[in-house]
Parts: structure tokens; C-alpha cells; sequence
């Protein structure tokens, strides 16, 4: 076998699939290693809801067959209220588009080992030349890029990432059948991607139903374990303690059954990226983070991510001459602040100040979304401060007192290095 190759990437989920695919596309020599075994690929890293959006599937050439369902509308819920927004969507089967990337990856030339769980660079005079797998295995690249999402063995012993305990989210989901997706009293969930804010089933988090065409849906939750978590917390519930509350108390889950073999879990880091590459290395996707933190789509910013890394070591290596340090991939992260995550900074914020809100705050956000035009809406989605400030109240301000005085808590506390 080959162990010298242009660019070795780490991880075959979306952002190292799609990396590998735009860089076999101009003919460069790359190999992506992943840990799962190839006859039960993703297992363990079959983990999302994969909702997404027509832009996405467009961008990256997704055929239709990993669709489930394409929707018509996105949906909020708060405890007694909701909001409808027309918008075209579509939930995948997350295994199958996996799969796609990588057929489609190896159609253009990239090579995959499967079995192969990266454990650590290999260095040459302090730069990173390759890494080993499976222990003593090696391989070697002019480029590594470790896009092994929350795992990241090669950006954490680079100290390229810090991916912070207090920063991090869980999520779980399992997909069911006999769910009563138009439910008087409620939003109708058919064609619809749903997320609800309240505390009382995802404290400090939302939850969702996606709905996968009849009477099945995706239904999971998510939460940072953080201090928004802990105010709305019931002592000794796990995450799957609070999925089975929901599913007891929504009528819409009277006649529900879990669809065997169905269910997925996984995490991401909500937090600033910081540093994202090195001499001859990047960090893409989930391992800088990459995952948008307000709603949590991943895939498309990932997918993103891995295109910008793609550009960035495509400018160095076409021209045999030009050396991928540092300073030559640095146009990588100008991408990805640029192109991928261009207000991460706002949504961080926003994200904060949303987790921090109380269930009322929640029903009178459903109002005010009603209440507001689209135009706004879409501009305080993308993290415009003069529209979220529209968004806000005069009843608002102990909530912004809260959320002042844990931003500045937190600033305070991370100069004295604390609770890192
Ligand atoms: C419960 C849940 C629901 C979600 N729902 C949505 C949604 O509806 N829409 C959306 O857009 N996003 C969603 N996301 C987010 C999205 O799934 C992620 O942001 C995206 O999958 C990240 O892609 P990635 O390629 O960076 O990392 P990952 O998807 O984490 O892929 C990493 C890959 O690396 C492999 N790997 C790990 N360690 C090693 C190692 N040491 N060596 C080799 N390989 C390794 C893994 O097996 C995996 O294949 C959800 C996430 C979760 C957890």
C-alpha cells in the first residue's frame, strides 16, 4: 500500500468526505482514514437528524436518494405558542448520504481505509509529516487535516484546538412511528422541521420533531451542560431521562413506537473557534468547531469547512514550490471566518441569551416572531444586532442583566484562566 500521499485527512464524516472529494477532483493523491469498519459504516457516527436545506444539497452535488423527506416549512415552539416559516428543506438518512460521499469521494479518485483510527502526528522538525493509526501503522502527507469532529487526536496534541468541557452539547434521537404529526392544539408538523424551546423537556436546550414522511419523525434533543442547563435542570435526569419525559407527556406521542435500530446520539463543542491550522495541518468541521451554534446545523457548515481546506491546500500544492506552512494555509481560516461562519460571534451570543430565556420569554418570542417581518427576522437570524434588538423588551432587561453579567463573568473568568 501507498503511504505518501498529497493530503491525509482523518475522519470520513461530512467535512473529511467532502475535502477529499473537491481535492480527487483536481487530481490530487489523497487518502481519508476512519475508524469504523466499512460493512457496518457510520455506527457510532450515524448520529445526526441531518436536516438541511436546498443550498446544501445544490453546492455539494447530493442526489436525491439520501433524501427522506423534503419539507415545506421550519417550525418554533415554545410551551403553549408557535411559529411557521415557509422555507424548502430536506431531512436525510444520514448513513446513506455518508455513504454517498464516500462512493462519490473514491468515484473521483480519493482512496479510504476503514478500520483505521488515527491516534497521533508524526513529527519532523516540529512539523507534523503524518500520522500514525491502529498503533503502529503510518502514513504520510505533504497536508494532514484532522476532521475527526469532537475526537480531534491530532489538533488536540497539536494544541491547534481546546475543546472545553464546559462548552460541550449532547444530543439524542430516536425515530418513531404512530405519531400524531397534526395534533389539534399544535403546529402542523407534516413536511416540517419543528424545534422547541422549553426548559421543561431540553433545559437549556431545544428539542425536535422531523418529520420523516407518514406517521414516523425523527424526535431528539440537545442541551450544553452548562449554567443555563443547571438553572432549568431536574436532579438525576439524564438526557435520555428527559427524551422519555417528553415522549409520556406530548400527546403527540400516544401512540408512538420506537422504529427498531433507529437511534442516534452524538455531541459538539458550542464555543469560539480559536486557532485552526498550523504548519501543514487543518482542522475542519466539528473538531474546530464548525457546527452553527443557535440551531445546530452542522452538516452544510462542516461540508463548508472541508471546501475551504480543499482551496487552501489546492493554492499551495499547485504550485510545487510553495511550502504549506502556517503562513501559506492561513488563507484557510480567512475562509472559513469569511465564507463558512461569517457572524459566529453574534450567534454565540445569541445563543446564550436564547438558552438563558424563561418558558414565558419563550411564548412571547413565538409572539413577536409573528409579530415581525421576514425580512427582519432574516437579517436577526444572521446575528444583525439592530434587528435582534427588535426582538428585545423593556420586560427583557433582568435577562440581559443575567446575560451581561455571565458574559462578563466569563471574559473575567477566562483572562484568569478559570474554568478552562
Ligand atoms: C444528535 C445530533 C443531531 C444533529 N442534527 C443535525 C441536523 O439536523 N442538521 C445538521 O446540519 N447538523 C446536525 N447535527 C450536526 C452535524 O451532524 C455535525 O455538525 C456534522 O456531522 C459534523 O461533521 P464532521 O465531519 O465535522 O464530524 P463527524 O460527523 O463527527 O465525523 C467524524 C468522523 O471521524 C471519524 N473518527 C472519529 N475519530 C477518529 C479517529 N481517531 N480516527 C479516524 N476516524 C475517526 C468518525 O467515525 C466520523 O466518521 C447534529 C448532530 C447531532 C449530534
Amino acid at each position: 500500500m501507498n503511504d505518501s500521499y498529497d493530503v491525509v485527512i482523518a475522519g470520513a464524516g461530512p467535512a473529511g468526505a467532502q475535502c477529499a472529494r473537491d481535492l480527487a477532483r483536481r487530481d490530487y493523491d489523497v487518502v481519508v482514514l476512519e475508524t469504523e469498519a466499512e460493512d457496518e459504516f457510520p455506527r457510532q457516527s450515524n448520529k445526526s437528524t441531518a436536516g438541511t436545506f436546498p443550498s446544501m444539497m445544490s453546492a455539494f452535488g447530493v442526489p436525491d436518494d439520501v433524501v427522506m423527506q423534503y419539507t415545506d416549512s421550519v417550525v418554533l415552539e415554545s410551551p403553549t405558542d408557535y411559529y411557521v416559516r415557509e422555507q424548502p428543506g430536506a431531512v436525510l438518512e444520514f448513513a446513506d448520504f455518508k455513504r454517498y460521499l464516500v462512493s462519490d469521494g473514491r468515484d473521483e479518485g480519493a482512496e479510504y481505509r476503514f478500520d483505521a483510527r488515527v491516534t497521533a502526528p508524526i513529527m519532523e522538525n516540529g512539523e507534523i509529516v503524518g500520522v500514525t493509526y491502529n498503533g503502529d501503522e503510518a502514513v504520510y502527507g505533504e497536508i494532514v487535516v484532522d476532521a475527526t469532529g469532537p475526537a480531534a487526536p491530532l489538533a488536540k496534541k497539536l494544541g491547534v484546538v481546546d475543546l472545553e468541557r464546559q462548552n460541550h452539547a449532547i444530543g439524542i434521537e430516536y425515530e418513531f412511528e404512530g405519531i400524531d404529526v397534526d395534533r389539534p392544539g399544535f403546529a402542523d408538523l407534516r413536511d416540517a422541521m419543528m424545534l422547541r424551546l422549553d426548559h421543561e423537556i431540553a433545559p437549556g436546550g431545544y428539542s425536535w420533531i422531523f418529520h420523516t414522511g407518514e406517521d414516523t419523525a425523527k424526535v431528539g434533543l440537545c442541551y450544553i451542560q452548562n449554567g443555563s442547563h443547571q438553572r432549568y435542570a431536574r436532579d438525576d435526569f439524564s438526557i435520555d431521562d428527559y427524551l422519555n419525559h417528553w415522549l409520556e407527556t406530548d400527546p403527540r406521542f400516544r401512540n408512538a413506537t420506537r422504529i427498531e435500530g433507529k437511534q442516534h446520539r452524538g455531541s459538539a463543542h458550542i464555543q469560539p473557534p480559536g486557532r485552526m491550522h498550523t504548519d501543514r495541518f487543518m482542522a475542519i468541521g466539528d473538531t474546530v468547531p464548525t457546527v452553527d451554534p443557535l440551531w445546530g446545523e452542522g452538516i452544510n457548515k462542516c461540508m463548508q469547512s472541508g471546501r475551504m481546506a480543499a482551496a487552501a491546500a489546492d493554492s499551495c500544492l499547485k504550485h510545487g514550490d510553495l511550502e504549506p506552512t502556517a503562513e501559506n494555509l492561513e488563507v484557510y481560516e480567512t475562509l472559513w471566518h469569511r465564507e463558512v461562519a461569517p457572524n459566529v460571534d453574534n450567534r454565540l451570543r445569541m445563543t446564550k441569551l436564547l438558552y438563558l430565556a424563561e418558558n414565558d420569554r419563550y411564548d412571547r418570542l413565538m409572539r413577536d416572531l409573528n409579530r415581525l417581518d421576514d425580512e427582519t427576522l432574516s437579517k436577526a437570524n444572521r446575528g444583525d444586532l439592530r434587528a435582534i434588538a427588535k426582538l428585545l423588551r423593556f420586560e427583557d432587561a433582568p435577562l440581559l442583566a443575567r446575560f451581561a453579567r455571565q458574559q462578563f463573568g466569563l471574559e473575567f473568568g477566562s483572562r484568569l484562566g478559570i474554568g478552562r
